[in-house]
This record gives structure tokens, sequence and C-alpha cells, in this order.
């Protein structure tokens, strides 16, 4: 297991920022996930903790050990991670056994108990003699896990690992790589793009945006507190309504939505705020605030009204369809953060002002 800590690490390719002063603690075996859009630059930060990438600035440290800091570089060999990508990199003309048994022969350490082990973790002992064209996807990406898991490096980096395998298969190897993790013991930070599989297998998500670190937290805490509108938007569909913050105590705000006076929960000072929303805190309410139905869709037995609320978009649960025109909407819950936090936000679904 190991702890990983970033201190302020940059790396810029040409003009690019791809990772921008980016300080972040990962404790020792936790399941980290690394989460942004296309291009936020989740994989040039797995590469700089492999050591594939040197940081132009900054420290990275493993178990305290400093890897990577000024002229001083620990090669990726010498770091003792393993790592796994989408394309499963097997060996092709190797058994599945010779497989994982390849980088412990490499480092010199008796294969056959390890090889038995980890195949046995992964579920696939009862196939170690076949080639790797007489697997599917997922018992080959199982099978590049067993080959990192066998050496029993301290950390495993996993670069979308299930980005080739079909919805279905993807559920199921999710929950088999949260029953590895806790059974290997071992760290393992895991990069992906797509907000329910980092939501649905972490213990703590680093979510980025060019660059930057936007928040790092459970999946709950970012679902019901996003630090920015980016946060907010990202993750779990959630919508970003314009408010004006009266004032705060206690972890509530004091509010004016649309010219109506609401106290929801947040953290903001005084002055312009985002009222950070899930379907889950709208209801239709001829008591409500008024907004505007704009169209629907049909989802998990529910009709989920679209609708213009402050000229923002929001979703409504419903029970039956609600056709476009004027509706009246109540807000039960939500999360109220201050609007600079939009500064760093590069997706605009409703207004900045
Ligand atoms: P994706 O989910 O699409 O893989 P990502 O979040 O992993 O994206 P990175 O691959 O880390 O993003 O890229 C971050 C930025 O750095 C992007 O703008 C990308 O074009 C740029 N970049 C990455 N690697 C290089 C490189 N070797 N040379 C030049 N630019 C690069």
């Amino acid at each position: 297991m190991a702890s990983i800590d970033l201190t302020d690490v940059t790396l810029s390719f040409g003009g690019t920022r791809a990772v921008d002063r980016v300080s972040l603690s990962m404790p020792s075996g936790a399941f980290f996930s690394l989460l942004g859009p296309s291009g936020c630059g989740k994989t040039t930060l797995l590469r700089l903790i492999a050591g594939l990438e040197r940081p132009e600035t900054g420290r990275i440290a493993l178990d305290g050990q400093v890897v990577a800091e000024g002229r001083r570089f620990v090669e990726p060999g010498e770091r003792d991670l393993g790592m796994v990508f989408q394309s499963y990199a097997l060996w092709p003309h190797m058994t599945v056994a010779a497989n994982v048994a390849f980088g412990l022969q490499m480092r010199r350490i008796p294969a056959k108990d390890r090889v038995a082990e980890a195949l046995a973790m992964v579920g696939l002992s009862h196939l170690a003699d076949r080639r790797p064209h007489q697997l599917s996807g997922g018992q080959r990406q199982r099978v590049a896990l067993a080959r990192s898991l066998a050496v029993r490096p301290r950390l495993i980096l996993l670069d979308e690992p299930l980005a080739n395998l079909d919805a279905h298969l993807r559920q199921s190897m999710l929950a088999e790589f949260r029953r590895i993790h806790r059974q290997s013991g071992t760290t393992f930070v895991f990069v992906t793009h797509d907000q329910n599989e980092a939501m649905a297998i972490s213990d703590l998500v680093a979510v980025m945006d060019a660059g930057r670190l936007q928040q790092v937290a459970s999946p709950q805490v970012l679902f019901d507190r996003p630090a920015s509108a980016m946060v907010a938007r990202f993750v779990g569909a959630g919508r970003t309504v314009p408010v004006d913050v009266l004032g705060s105590r206690d972890g509530h705000c004091d509010l004016l939505l649309a010219g109506h006076r609401l106290t929801l929960p947040g953290d903001a000072p005084p002055g312009p705020g985002w009222l950070c929303l899930h379907a889950r805190d709208l209801a239709l309410d001829p008591a409500g605030i008024p907004a505007e139905a704009t169209g629907q869709r049909f989802e998990n037995g529910m009709h989920m009204v679209h609708a213009l609320l402050a000229d923002a978009e929001v979703d409504v649960p419903s029970r039956g369809p609600v056709p476009p025109g004027p509706i009246r909407i109540a807000i039960a819950g939500g999360w109220v953060i201050p609007r600079e936090g939009a500064a760093a936000c590069h997706l605009s679904v409703a207004p900045a002002q």
C-alpha cells in the first residue's frame, strides 16, 4: 500500500498546461479516481505518478519517498507500481498463466504460487491454460489486472481500463475491481471520464478541469456539496441556477431566486451565487416558483420534465406527462455556492453573470 502526495505539480505540452499546479494527497490503500472531461489532464497526472512524464515544477512522493522533484527523478521501473490500460497488452502467444508469470520472471521472483494467487483473486484459475484470443474482453482485462497484482506493487494505476467493454460488462467489472481492491489491500488510482464509474467504485474522487483540480471528496460529498459549478454540472447531471445570496448561518443560505425568498443548505457569502440542484430536490407544486416546461423524457418509470427556472435548465420528476408551458416548482433541497466558483468552469450550461 502506498500514499501519494503531489505538491504544486505542473506539466505543459507546448502552450497547453495539461496539469496545472496540482496539489493532492491520496491515502494509502484507497480506491482513488481521477475524473474529468476529455483533455482535462487525468492521463497526464497518472503518467506523472508512474514516472512516464517528468513534472516541470513541484514534487511527487510515494509513501513519503520523493520520486520527482527538481533534478531528482526515480525511473518508472524503480517506483514499485503496476499499470493497467484499456488495451490489455497481453502476449498473444503465451497462456494466461505465462502472461501473469512474465513480470515475475523478469524480476526473478518465483512465479508458481504468485500466479495461482493472482489468478484466484481475479477469478480466472480455471482459464490459466487458455491464450488471450480464447478469452472475452472482460476476462482479458482481468488477466491484465492479475499480471499487475502478481508482483504485489504498492500501487496500481488504471487508465480507463473498462473503456473497451460493453455497458453490461463494465458494470460487473466495476464490482470485480472493487472486490479485488479490498482483497489485495493495494492502493488503486483509476482514471475515468465516466462519472457513474467513478462514483460507483471510489473511496475518493478528484475532479479535474482544464489541468486544474476542482475538488477532492467522497462520491457523496461531490454529489451533495459540490465546490464549484463545474463539479455540480459534471457529477450526477446536476444543474446550477443563478441566485442572490442574502446571508448565511449554520450551513444554510437565505437567498432570492427569481424574486422568491428561500433558505437552503449551502456555504456562500452575500452576493451572486449558484444553487446546485438535482432532480431529487425538485417537485411540481402549484404553490412553487414559476417556471416554464420546455419538454420531457421518460426515465426509470418517471416523466422527467425539462424546464427553465430563472433562465437555467432544470429537470423535474413528475408522475404524469406535462405539456410545454408554465409550471410551478417547489425546491426541497440543493447546495448554494458562491458564483465565483464558476470562474474555472469550462462547461457553459447556465448563463454566468
Ligand atoms: P482523455 O479522457 O481524452 O484521455 P485526459 O483527461 O486523460 O483526456 P490528457 O491525455 O492528460 O487528458 O491530456 C491533457 C492535455 O494535454 C490535452 O489538451 C492533450 O491534448 C494534451 N497532451 C497530452 N499529451 C500530450 C503530448 N504528448 N503532446 C502534446 N499534448 C499532449
